[in-house]
């Protein structure tokens, strides 16, 4: 009998989502998806990662931007355009954009990956049941994300903005909060399908001042890259948002936002953590 059950890598594509309306407080994500692309191929860096392999050569493809017509219908069109890209076999790296973007990201996975565990980096836990009377906003998306139950598990990591409101909201969803002032991480025993949510202001804004919401007390670069490239479990997709160009007038924020895709692309064509 051939074996036809052996599991094959998917292949990558990298989507950029350049929505920022669901922003609370500054505009300017939407210019990250083509600031991080030029960054990537940027000629001060070359385009290896850090698990040795040569990105120029092979092992993903640029799938474009989603593009969008109407406003009410924007979320309708990040999911369609991410349901496209399961349909035919690739695991996306989505360039936000806010995080709003991940709900609709995030629906799409769920009918592809029932058993879903979302590793979310963040100051933020984006828990809050509306911000304003809105509940599409940037803040919320995690609470849509549980309330549908997208995911099994949702594993938080860099906080340290939670309110009364949002750790409520973290115990009705059964959330797991690693705030930064827990002091180092434990193992997070992530096992199954992936899926990692990278907030650019998990980072502290000395590495990453290019982002709308400054909150000091984060992760360095460092700590941040062996996150991704130890993480355990199979990587089926991730994103990559709230960069603010606005915010980042020498670009050094985008080379950051740039060498964190590197390495997610890294862990996700090896397919396995970095061996240390
Ligand atoms: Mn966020
Ligand atoms: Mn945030």
């Amino acid at each position: 009998m051939a074996q036809s059950n052996q599991l094959q890598p998917k292949q990558i594509s990298v989507l950029g989502v350049p929505f920022d309306k669901q922003s609370s407080y500054l505009r300017g994500p939407a210019l990250a998806p083509a600031r991080i692309r030029e960054s990537l191929v940027c000629d001060s860096a070359n385009m290896w990662t850090e698990n040795h392999y040569n990105l120029a050569a092979a092992g993903w493809q640029d799938a474009g931007d989603v593009t969008f017509s109407d406003d009410d219908k924007a979320f309708k069109s990040i999911e369609t355009s991410v349901a496209n890209l399961l349909a035919n076999n690739q695991r996306v790296i989505s360039l936000g954009g806010d995080h709003s973007i991940t709900y609709p990201i995030l629906r799409a996975y769920a009918k592809a990956y029932p058993e879903m565990t979302i590793l979310h980096l963040d100051a933020h836990p984006d828990l809050y049941d509306h911000l304003d009377g809105n509940r599409q906003s940037h803040a919320c998306s995690f609470a849509r994300i549980m309330e549908e139950k997208l995911a099994v598990r949702l594993v938080q990591v860099g906080i340290r903005t939670i309110t009364g409101h949002q750790r409520e909201q973290a115990q009705r969803f059964d959330v797991e909060v690693h705030e930064m002032s827990a002091g180092p991480l434990p193992d997070l025993k992530l096992n199954g399908p992936v899926y990692l949510s990278l907030d650019m202001d998990c980072l502290d804004p000395a590495f990453a001042p290019g982002v709308s919401h400054f909150e000091p007390g984060g992760m360095s670069t460092r700590e941040v890259l062996n996150i991704i490239q130890r993480l355990k479990g199979n990587l089926i997709g991730a994103d990559l948002v709230e960069y603010n160009p606005q915010r980042d007038p020498n670009g050094m924020t985008g080379m950051v936002a740039a060498k964190l895709l590197k390495e997610i692309l890294g862990r996700m064509i090896a397919n396995e953590p970095l061996k240390i």
